[in-house]
């Protein structure tokens, strides 16, 4: 079966369902899923020692092994999940630049000079991921297709164009302001006060990158072994000691690519966790939608996000057939169903006439947010890391993963340092009175909601 002919296997709406809003065979497994399943479990166990070990099988984590593999290093991924079971084959798809961080705060905090330098990091992240795109053995789906950025209010439309107008020519961001009277070429809806294009972002399948990253870290040497979640660590660089769920490993190097997934490990990575906020976020899938309409919603074929607190963001699928959207239909975890009728209520926001769309998918997958809004990469009690992508982690998070790769295989043979970032200026920190449960997050939500109000953002109703 193709690729194509396996993606269309996945659910379609039924006649009758439950309810106006669900196909009667709605899943929750990732709409990604039927393209690319995750592998059943293996059985295999690690091997007794490794050059380097490798806590998580996403992009960060498969990057890295691909490139410290292809550099001759012994390399043993370890994944709790079948390889993928994270965020990176339960994103959006969209790749670009998403840095929420902005240049006055960053700059406040790091000085302008560093700031600017890890803002540019984001161009240089999608620029080399595309080319990586083009030497994976899988076929990722991915174009250029630019994406919209709709404001939610006029407030918010002329903070948009100030920043296209001030910030984003230094920092090599290509962007172009769209007026309310001139949005209708990228989306059939009136609901936005314009926003701004950005023509060199695009869309792929996340999965098929994953898979793609997955076979090619195999054909380079790498050993992935699934279901092996690491629980507890020993040791110091030169020789770490972990224990798996399918037994123990040594290692010389140890690198953790958990990202929102720090829980997984239990105690092992708390470092980790202090660190960063593990967020959920949420994608539906719609059923079929027809091709006339789906060209009236989305004339541009782009990917769109916005500037309203519930942050959507939503594409065409890559067959061009049903709408994925998704949200932070919170910032805390809720059950798919509930998370469902939340992205369905942000969708008809926009696109009021689509009442009678049926959701077949609904599925969730966890970001990590850091505390300066930058991800970071080094190295913290001698665990190596790259890590908190802020939601934007398609591009970012393989380039920092072969950063990492850089950094571990040391000075080039002419003495030159490698895998040097902008965010080597960043300071990743522990803080205080918190372990990893981020128990502001419900207060940040109701600051986000009455902040939004005040900014003459509508409301989204309730379906
Ligand atoms: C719903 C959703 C939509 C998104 N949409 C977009 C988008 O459109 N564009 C974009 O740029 N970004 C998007 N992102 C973000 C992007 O997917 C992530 O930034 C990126 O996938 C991070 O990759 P990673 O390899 O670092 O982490 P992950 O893919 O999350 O992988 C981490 C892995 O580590 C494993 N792990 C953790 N602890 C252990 C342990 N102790 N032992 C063994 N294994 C462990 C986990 O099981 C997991 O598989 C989205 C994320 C989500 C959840």
């Amino acid at each position: 079966m193709t690729t194509a002919t396996a993606a269309r296997t996945a659910p379609r709406a039924a006649a009758t369902g439950p309810g106006p809003a669900w196909a009667a065979e709605m899943t929750e497994t990732p709409f990604w899923h039927a393209a690319a399943p995750p592998e059943p479990p293996s059985g295999r166990a690690p091997p007794a020692e490794a050059d380097v070990a490798i806590v998580g099988a996403g992009f960060t984590g498969l990057s890295a092994a691909l490139h410290l593999a292809e550099a001759g290093r012994r390399v043993v991924v370890l994944e709790a999940g079948p390889p993928g079971a994270g965020a990176s084959t339960r994103n959006g798809g969209m790749i670009g630049w998403g840095h929420k961080a902005r240049l006055a705060p960053l700059a406040k905090r790091y000085g302008e000079g560093p700031a600017r330098a890890m803002l540019r990091e984001a161009q240089t992240s999608l620029n080399w991921t595309r080319a990586l795109l083009g030497r994976l053995p899988v076929d990722a789906l991915h174009r250029q297709t630019g994406r919209f950025l709709g404001a939610g209010s006029a407030l918010h439309f002329e903070r948009l164009a100030a920043w296209a107008r001030d910030e984003a020519p230094a920092l090599g961001m290509e962007v172009e302001v769209v007026p309310a009277a001139e949005q209708a070429a990228h989306i059939g809806s009136e609901l936005y006060r314009g926003g701004l294009y950005f023509p060199n972002h695009g869309l792929l399948h996340p999965a098929l990158f994953h898979k793609g990253l997955l076979e090619a870290a195999r054909n380079a040497g790498a050993e992935v072994i699934d279901h092996a979640a690491v629980t507890a660590i020993a040791g110091a660089p030169g020789a770490w000691r972990l224990a798996t769920a399918k037994g123990p490993l040594t290692a010389r190097e140890l690198v953790w690519a958990g990202n929102g997934y720090a829980a997984r490990g239990g105690r092992a990575f708390a470092r980790f966790a202090r660190r960063l906020i593990p967020v959920p976020s949420f994608i539906i899938a719609t059923e079929p939608v027809g091709e006339n309409r789906m060209r009236s919603l989305f004339p541009g074929g782009h990917a769109h996000v916005d500037t309203r607190a519930a942050h959507s963001y939503y594409r065409p699928c890559p067959w061009g057939e049903r709408i994925l959207w998704g949200g932070r239909a919170s910032l805390l975890p809720l059950p798919p169903r509930v998370a469902a009728a939340r992205l369905r209520d942000q969708m008809l926001s926009v696109y009021p006439e689509l009442g009678d769309l049926r959701l077949t998918h609904s599925w969730t997958g966890n970001v990590a947010f850091s505390f300066d809004g930058v991800p970071h990469i080094g190295q913290i009690d001698g665990v190596w890391h790259a890590c908190g992508y802020n939601g934007s982690g398609v591009a970012m998070a393989p380039y920092l993963g072969m950063r990492l790769a850089e950094r571990l295989l040391g000075p080039d043979q002419g003495g030159a340092v490698r895998g040097s970032t902008g965010f080597d200026a960043a300071r990743f920190r522990a803080q205080p009175l918190y372990g990893g449960n981020p128990w502001f997050l419900r207060g940040l939500e109701i600051y986000y909601r009455t902040r939004e109000r005040l900014e003459g953002v509508a409301r989204i109703p309730r379906n």
